[in-house]
């Protein structure tokens, strides 16, 4: 039966939307969870599947993602599901001079600011990760914190759970309008029928600036393209997530309309290498190109060679929802009084779902957050700056 009436109408069965619907379900509100297609159908289900804090800059950036690991660390202990979650570690590698002043920078920067993370020599990036290719390694850092899990199950798992505390989620169902009187939220209409509410959460991803369209407001989240490739499944040889420092110097090639690659690598539970990556603004396209497919497999056989011998099974690219300043948006909006903002994760929303979707909660709740959310707002300057 499709529902009438409800406290919450939560936009988006993406990992940010489940993890505020399960946090709500859990403080007692009555939850309407609406899914345009299927749950982590989206950026939720195609990505790199990393829990990983190690290059969150010092601030607001790296607060959220501590906070949101230790939701992480609470989920695994309560939701009934494995989610494959692991924190094994992660490890950035340097494997060119110029590198190295811009990770230095950023450890005095994270030390200064409570987050200290450890400069490792060549000598014992081989040990925590001997595939790499010894020719090339400069030195590295290592995080003890950061891991992997599995988005889909993650996903899953929170829905199963939501649903069990009475959250309805209605798949296949696309909001159409949000109806605004007097400058509050009345209703949420949907293709299957209108639903009564004062409340509604953007959790609409790469998609929530067509939601705010809806209410009147402008939401700067673009979709930002970053292709993959899935290997065969091999026996365990990466035992932590890897990322090439070069993201730390070259983060913004790509943005500027060309093609950015860079490494990550990092082996799931089930066998099978998530090999990355490349990026590009492509808008809503979710296709590769052979450009992307070649570059991620000889940025990773240089590497680690020994790959040159393993099975590429597929390519996948998806798209997440970018913001100018890299930082989601959280919170209330100005003059749309019952519409909350919970979108704009970047590359980092499986690390920050979870947290973001408590924090959510948390405010709709007591008024309060555990953490401030204040420089998150939709009306900050940085989100229309370049
Ligand atoms: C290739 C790639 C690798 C990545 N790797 C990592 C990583 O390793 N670690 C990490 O932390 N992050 C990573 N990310 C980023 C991460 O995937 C995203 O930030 C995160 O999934 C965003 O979650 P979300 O719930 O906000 O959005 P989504 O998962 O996109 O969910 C939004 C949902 O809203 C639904 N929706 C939209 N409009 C409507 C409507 N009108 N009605 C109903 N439903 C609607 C959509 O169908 C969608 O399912 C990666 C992203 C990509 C593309």
């Amino acid at each position: 039966m499709f529902s009438q009436e409800a406290e919450v109408v939560v936009i988006g069965g993406g990992v940010v939307g489940s993890a505020t619907a399960y946090f709500l379900a859990k403080e007692n509100k009555n939850v309407v969870l609406i899914e345009k297609g299927h749950s982590a159908g989206e950026a939720s289900g195609g990505n790199a599947a990393w829990v990983w804090s190690l290059t969150r800059k010092a601030g607001i950036d790296i607060t959220l993602a501590m906070h949101s690991i230790s939701i992480h660390q609470q989920l695994q202990a309560e939701l009934e599901l494995d989610f494959e979650y692991r924190a094994s570690g992660g490890l950035m590698i340097m494997d060119a001079e110029n590198q190295v002043p811009f990770v230095k920078e950023h450890l005095d920067q994270r030390e200064k600011d409570g987050h200290p993370l450890e400069m490792v020599d060549a000598k014992q990036v081989l040990e925590i990760e001997p595939m790499l290719n010894r020719d090339r390694i400069l030195g590295g850092v290592w995080n003890p914190v950061d891991g992997t899990t599995n988005p889909i199950l993650l996903v899953a798992s929170l829905n199963r759970e939501a649903e069990k505390l009475g959250v309805q989620i209605h798949h296949h169902t696309e909001v159409k309008g949000i109806d605004v009187s007097q400058g509050r939220v009345k209703s949420v209409t949907t293709n299957r029928g209108t639903i009564k509410t004062d409340c509604v959460v953007n959790a609409a991803g790469s998609w929530a600036g067509h939601i705010g369209k809806m209410v009147g407001i402008t939401v700067p989240v673009s979709p930002f393209q970053m292709a993959m490739l899935v290997t065969e499944r091999i026996p365990r040889c990466i035992f932590h997530p890897i990322m090439g420092a070069s993201y730390m110097v070259e983060e913004d090639t790509g943005k500027e309309g060309g093609l950015g690659s860079g490494l990550i690598a990092s082996q799931q539970v089930s066998g099978n290498l998530l090999l990355g990556a490349c990026w590009r603004d492509a808008g809503f396209d979710k296709r590769t190109i052979q450009e992307e497919i070649e570059r991620i497999a000889i940025v990773n056989i240089e590497a680690m060679p020994s790959l040159k011998d393993i099975r590429v099974i597929r390519s996948f690219a998806n798209f997440f929802p970018h913001t100018l300043d890299d930082l989601p948006i959280l919170g209330p909006v100005e003059g749309v009084e019952g519409f909350i903002m919970a979108s704009g994760h970047n590359g980092h929303g499986i690390c920050l779902g979870p947290g973001s979707g408590k924090l959510v909660a948390e405010l709709l709740c007591t008024g309060n957050t555990s953490v401030p959310i204040e420089e998150l707002k939709l009306e900050r300057s940085a989100l229309s700056v370049e």
